[in-house]
């Protein structure tokens, strides 16, 4: 496995996570969730909202 199959690898990766069912996040810690908290967990922020990709 030479060098560039390492990449393309993690490159894949990255890929796969974007497409876990992650789609709300903190507007203000930028954490993310796959439910809708009313507050961020992590801040307290009420900013949590959908991702629009
Ligand atoms: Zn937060």
């Amino acid at each position: 496995m030479g060098p560039l199959t390492a990449v393309k690898r993690r490159l894949q990766g990255v890929v796969s996570t974007r497409e876990t069912r992650e789609e709300y996040g903190c507007q203000s810690c930028e954490a993310r969730f796959d439910v809708q908290y009313h507050t961020c967990p992590d801040c307290g922020s009420y900013s949590v909202e959908r991702f629009d990709w």
